[in-house]
């Protein structure tokens, strides 16, 4: 027998999460499908609403709502244009609260960007951050000490810190390279497993021992975004009384620790709410019918599924997720509803010359054409299903990494698509 739910969300990235976070919060029978979980793993664990002018100034923005007219005249296709300025901003504003709810203390800074130290000493302009992060911001001054750990890959205090000085920033930052104690038995320890050991107690201390005479002289000390995992908010805490003065973190290369925490607590609120997670199927077909997705079918360990619902939510990425599937050909397809994707068929204009181009690559805009309610349209601007919303990456026109627009479109789209489901 086909089973009923109220909504059914496809994909458990940052925009799945929100769109099913908020319909069980609404009291909707509410399923999650998804392969895997998504994006967020790879993020900094910010919302970047708008970083940068486009190219080629590509200067940093800091007031990035007033800015978003500027930005958008240039890109006619942005999501943006389909969600507006207050929306957006309350869609933010809402996702605040909802983080809160899970211990996250994401801030916001009356519509400015923070300032933040990136993993290579760059400035990351960003929309939301958690607390830990925004305690690192530039603009505050000051001195700063960079710890890292030389057994920890991927995060450079000495990279960090010569690029942060090089810019005439108003900052000084100085780094320092720790040793992990032989207790430990660590040579090469990724964000993760270091994140564990921050939960320990008597490593803090030993931490802020190794410190208390280096960290003297410094406005505030700054580590990897390593500061504890699912006890993150006492690892902050303690840390910060211990070392006796700020402390922040910075985001690392991946896995994102920040970003892990932001996928835990998104996931337990969701169940929380009584919605049904489902990681690790894939969902192969949907059927659309006269206008209206009739139902889905997913792959369990035994046998296919059908499952049926009064609103559909497809947030599965874009290529980079598995929302998107592409061919050596030139095709380039969306494997569940045989959705129309705006794209060239000439795979030689996918990508520009250089792999890192200023302008990005043409490929990034494909995706999946939407109305106003986020439902697909055809070529003509048809709804092709009413009761079917696309969120996230998967949206064509536009590529994230121009201006930084990512986990805002994500999480704003999401937003909308939330409010739509009566
Ligand atoms: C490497 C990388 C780094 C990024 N860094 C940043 C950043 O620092 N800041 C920023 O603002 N933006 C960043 N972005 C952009 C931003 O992360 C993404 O736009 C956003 O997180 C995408 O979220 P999403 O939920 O739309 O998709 P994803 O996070 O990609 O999630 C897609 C979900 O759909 C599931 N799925 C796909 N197909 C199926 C199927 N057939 N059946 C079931 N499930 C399916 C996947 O398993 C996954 O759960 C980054 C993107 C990438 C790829």
């Amino acid at each position: 027998m086909t089973q009923q739910f109220d909504t059914v969300v496809i994909g458990a990235g940052l925009a799945g999460l929100t769109t099913a976070i908020q319909s069980a919060q609404q009291n909707k029978k509410t399923l999650l499908v998804a392969t895997g979980i998504g994006a967020l793993l790879l993020t900094s664990g910010c919302v970047d609403v708008l970083g940068f002018q486009s190219a080629p100034s590509r200067e940093p923005i800091a007031n990035p709502l007033d800015k978003l007219p500027a930005f958008l005249a240039d890109q006619p296709h942005h999501p943006y244009h389909l969600i507006g300025r207050e929306k957006i901003k309350s869609s933010l504003n809402q996702f605040v609260t909802m983080v809160n709810q899970i211990g996250l203390d994401y801030q916001h800074r009356d519509g400015q960007n923070w300032f933040l130290p990136s993993p290579a000493g760059a400035v990351h302009p960003t929309y939301l951050a958690p607390k830990s992060l925004t305690q690192g911001d530039i603009t505050t001054g000051g001195s700063m000490l960079l710890v890292g750990f030389h057994e920890l890959r991927d995060f450079y205090p000495h990279l960090i810190s010569k690029n942060l000085n090089a810019q005439d920033l108003g900052i000084t930052s100085t780094p320092h390279k720790l040793n992990l104690p032989s207790t430990i038995n660590a040579t090469n320890i990724t964000p993760l497993e270091l994140a564990r050991v921050f939960e320990q107690a008597e490593f803090r201390q030993q931490l802020a021992v190794a410190l208390s005479s280096v960290a003297k002289g410094y406005d505030r000390i700054g580590f990897p975004a390593v500061l504890g995992l699912q006890q993150h908010r006492q690892v902050l805490a303690d840390l910060t009384r211990r070392v006796g003065k700020p402390i922040f973190e910075i985001s690392t290369l991946p896995p994102s620790v920040p970003g892990r925490r932001l996928f835990d607590g998104l996931r337990n609120l969701f169940q929380q709410a009584g919605g049904r997670l489902i990681i690790g199927s894939r969902v192969t077909q949907g059927k659309i019918e006269q206008g209206m997705v009739s139902e889905i079918v997913f792959q369990t360990s035994n046998r296919p599924k059908t499952i049926s619902a009064k609103h559909y939510i497809m947030a599965t990425g874009s290529l980079f997720g598995g929302g998107l599937e592409t061919d050596m050909n030139g095709r380039i397809w969306e494997p569940i509803f045989n959705l129309p994707v705006a794209s060239e068929s000439n795979r030689h204009v996918w990508f520009a010359e250089k792999f890192i181009s200023q302008t990005g690559h043409p490929v990034s805009h494909y995706g999946i054409k939407v109305n106003e309610r986020f439902n697909p349209v055809d070529e003509t601007g048809q709804v092709i299903a009413t009761n079917l919303y696309i969120a996230g990456a998967t949206l064509a026109g536009y590529d994230w990494t121009q201006g930084r627009t990512g986990e805002g479109v994500t999480v704003t789209s999401a937003m909308k698509i939330a409010e739509q489901l009566n």
